[in-house]
């Protein structure tokens, strides 16, 4: 059995249950175990501290599978976890109404380096670590036989992959190539989702909850969706009556994506505006042109990874949450998104109440918003928190 031996006093994460081992704090690993194999992690003095799998190229040397040492790393191991994800799934998620949703939420369901969404009877996984990535197979079959899914497709195209030192790879896994586009129902509305190209598995999960906000919220407003993607957002606010809806995103294939969404739902497609701009730029030609709205969506991509490209991120927070707050009308409603893992809550509300002050503009914050249940933040990992928003009322 091959044993990672902790250095002196670096065992304190562990002994709280995080669940990564960066390389820092390894002193050394015995008996030569391949990437992906389970290691017994020990402290100094030789104690039990945890099973892990073993990540030899990435700074994250070993991911926790158990931290009970009778605990067998094998295919009943991963049976019982996925069991459990898929039960807590079903327990959250109203099933009729919805029919994606993600299964597997990596390390908050104690699967390391496993992401797993499903769309109706298809699932797209995502092996990020040399963990999953060993144990892929075994994944494979349990996901079906538990989902009762009729295939797997793989989206393992992502950066992390390069970190751990293992290719990209996207194919089928188990049953034949999914329909591309494939439709989804949420929450009554149809989307169609491109998993074979798409952002992420091929569409926001996370964002469902939020997106039912915005059709609670949208009657009778005039709504500005910036980073539409496939027009997820727009397509909720058209639900909830928006009069009129300017979609933009720097993606001309994402606006087709999003004309397409809008009009499966049946809803009027001239009330909608397609704007292909750099949303920065373009909230500058809003003002320049005077303009102005009653609800802004701003949900732009990953401004920073980690802590440390939090300042070049807040700028750009700060940048768009200025121009947007100047946007709206008295009474007007800012719904505003961070998914950079680097950017706490607590700083984002601050860069937010930032850009409130030089706008101008008295603001009130009237919800906190964050991502869906079905991915769940396990308490010994609060990195599992990454999508945070506000929604921001400017007084009339
Ligand atoms: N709100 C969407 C998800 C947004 S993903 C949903 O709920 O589905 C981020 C989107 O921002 C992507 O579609 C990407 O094409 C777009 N994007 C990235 N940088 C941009 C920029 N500077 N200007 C406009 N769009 C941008």
């Amino acid at each position: 059995m091959a044993v990672m031996r902790i250095r002196p006093g670096r065992e304190k994460s562990l002994l709280r249950r995080h669940p990564w081992v960066f390389s820092g704090a390894v002193a050394k690993v015995c008996g030569d175990p391949q990437a992906g194999e389970t290691v017994r992690i020990e402290a100094s003095d030789g104690s039990f501290l945890a099973w892990g799998a073993y990540s030899p190229h990435s700074q994250i040397q070993a991911r926790v599978w158990t931290w009970d040492e009778g605990e067998k790393v094998d295919a009943g191991f991963f049976r019982r976890r996925l069991c459990a994800a898929l039960a807590l799934r079903q327990a959250l998620i109203p099933a009729g109404e919805t029919s994606a949703e993600r299964l597997v939420h990596g390390e908050s369901d104690g699967l390391p380096g496993l992401v797993v969404d499903r769309y109706g009877d298809t699932l797209v996984a995502q092996f990020l670590s040399s963990g999953s990535e060993y144990w892929r197979s075994t994944l494979a079959d349990l996901l079906v036989e538990l989902s009762a899914a009729e295939r797997l497709f793989e989206r393992s195209d992502v950066d992390v992959r390069r970190l751990e030192g293992l290719p990209e790879r996207v194919c089928p896994v188990r049953g034949d190539e999914p329909p591309d586009p494939l439709e989804i129902v949420e929450n009554g509305l149809r989307f169609q989702v491109g998993v074979r190209g798409g952002h992420k598995t091929g569409f926001y999960l996370d964002q469902r909850r939020n997106r039912k906000r915005v059709r609670e919220l949208a009657q009778g407003r005039e709504v500005l969706d910036c980073f539409c993607y496939t027009g997820g957002f727009s397509t909720y606010a058209l639900a909830g009556g928006a009069t009129a809806v300017i979609a933009v995103d720097s993606s001309a294939d994402a606006l087709a994506a999003a004309r397409a969404n809008i009009e499966l739902n049946g809803f009027p497609v001239d009330k909608v505006t397609f704007v292909e701009a750099d949303v920065f730029k373009y909230l500058r030609t809003l003002r320049d042109q005077g303009r102005s709205f009653d609800m802004i969506i701003l949900d732009p991509p990953k401004f920073a990874q980690t802590a440390a490209q939090a300042q070049r991120a807040a700028r750009g927070y700060k940048d768009i949450n200025l121009l947007a707050l100047k946007l709206l009308r008295p009474g007007g409603m800012l719904v505003t998104f961070s998914c950079s893992g680097g950017v706490t809550a607590d700083l984002f509300q601050k860069i937010v109440a930032g850009a409130a002050l030089d706008s101008g503009r008295e603001a009130l914050i009237v919800e906190h918003l964050q991502q869906g249940p079905d991915h769940p933040v396990a308490l010994n990992f609060p990195e599992g928190a990454y999508l945070k928003g506000l929604v921001v009322r400017v007084s009339s």
